[in-house]
């Protein structure tokens, strides 16, 4: 399954879409905010120079909704206060969005006048295309930011797909037996596109150039005995669904969602052997401390699931959402439950910041 089609989040602003259900992805945005501050500040000093006349940032994996423009709205600003601060003109600076070609465009369009000024400069674009391919000119970019879209893999691990080898199987025996196989193929698919990732951004950025990214991911300490609590209770409403005889059996085993939450030592070793960067700070934090309360009634984490998944569910299964939807309400409908699971399923958040060699 190529994931270039499939994975975007829901698009419009609807009920279920990605802009109306993203606030826990914008809460971990904001904490990029000190990371971001920092690289424009060392972007600055760097061997004693002052920041660049012209400069070129770019966000990817923005998707659309308010938070596409969050992180180069935290960048633009931190340049701007940089040069009241060192009595500096300000730079003209171009702000390029990044996503898959089905992504909502237009709506990111549509926002990005917001961001538009004369005075000092600053203009947009977009760049529609995979991260995991070259976006950019070589040298041209000052400062990358990405959030809570590198756990998205180009791919599912094709040693499983072409070996039909299910992720998450019918029978709960195979299912544990395969799985530590299915965790590793994961893991290698992920260091291979992130080592992608950084040798393309390498290859993007002038000399001494920034890179904050932020991603869900695992505590070191965690045994990655298995996927993460979302990924994990999707599997599990659609193993109901296929048991109930609602998708097929067949379907369901032939499922792979291309996300993979790395531990964040797995991420410092694939940088330091990857060699273009230096890490100048790597943050690990729970997930659930910016959290948003509401989340826990389940009709809310439900639409949430559906902003983020329902394109790829569709894809593979039809629209079945209705029925989705069902039998996610009635794997919750006791009270507490949902907050029980979440609760026994912290997750983390990996952010760091990257400075080209
Ligand atoms: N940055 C936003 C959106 C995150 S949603 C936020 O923090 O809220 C993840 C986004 O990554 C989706 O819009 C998805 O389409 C995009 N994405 C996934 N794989 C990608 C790839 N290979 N290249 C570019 N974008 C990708």
């Amino acid at each position: 399954m190529a994931s270039k089609h499939t994975v975007h989040m829901n698009q419009g602003q609807g009920e279920t879409s990605y802009a109306h259900n993203s606030t826990i992805q914008n809460a971990e945005q904001n904490k990029m905010k000190p990371l971001i501050e920092a690289a424009i500040l060392d972007l600055g000093s760097n061997n004693n120079t002052l920041l660049p006349t012209k400069m070129v940032i770019a966000d990817l994996g923005c998707s659309s909704g308010p938070n596409a423009l969050v992180l180069v709205s935290i960048a633009v600003k931190a340049i701007h206060s940089y040069c009241i601060q060192f009595q500096r003109p300000p730079p003209e600076v171009c702000v390029l969005l990044n996503d898959l070609p089905d992504n909502d465009f237009n709506t990111v369009v549509k926002s990005l006048v917001k961001l538009h000024s004369n005075d000092p400069v600053v203009v947009t674009g977009v760049s529609s295309g995979s991260f995991y391919e070259r976006l950019f000119t070589s040298g041209s970019l000052h400062l990358v930011c990405s959030s809570n879209s590198l756990h998205w893999l180009s791919k599912a691990p094709e040693v499983l797909t072409s070996n039909q080898i299910s992720a998450y199987g019918m029978d709960e025996y195979a299912r544990r037996e395969s799985l530590p196989m299915v965790l590793e193929a994961y893991g290698q698919q992920f260091r291979k596109d992130f080592t992608l990732f950084l040798e393309l951004r390498a290859k993007e950025l002038v000399p001494g150039g920034r890179m904050v990214v932020s991603l869900p991911g695992r505590r070191s300490d965690e045994l990655a005995s298995k996927f993460s609590h979302i990924w994990e209770a999707i599997a599990q409403i659609l193993r109901v669904m296929a048991s109930e005889g609602v998708i097929s059996k067949l379907k369901f085993e032939s499922f792979y969602v291309p996300m993979y939450a790395p531990s964040d030592e797995e991420l410092r070793e694939i940088i330091q052997e990857e060699g273009s960067f230096s890490i100048s700070e790597m943050r690990v934090h729970d997930l659930t401390s910016g959290g948003d309360s509401t989340l826990i009634i389940p009709s809310r984490f439900i639409t949430l699931l559906r902003a983020v998944f329902e394109p790829i569910i569709v894809q593979h299964f039809g629209n079945v959402m209705d029925e989705f939807v069902r039998t996610a309400e009635q794997r919750w409908s006791q009270p507490g439950s949902l907050q029980e699971e979440i609760s026994g399923n912290p997750r983390v958040m990996l952010a760091v910041s990257l400075a080209k060699a």
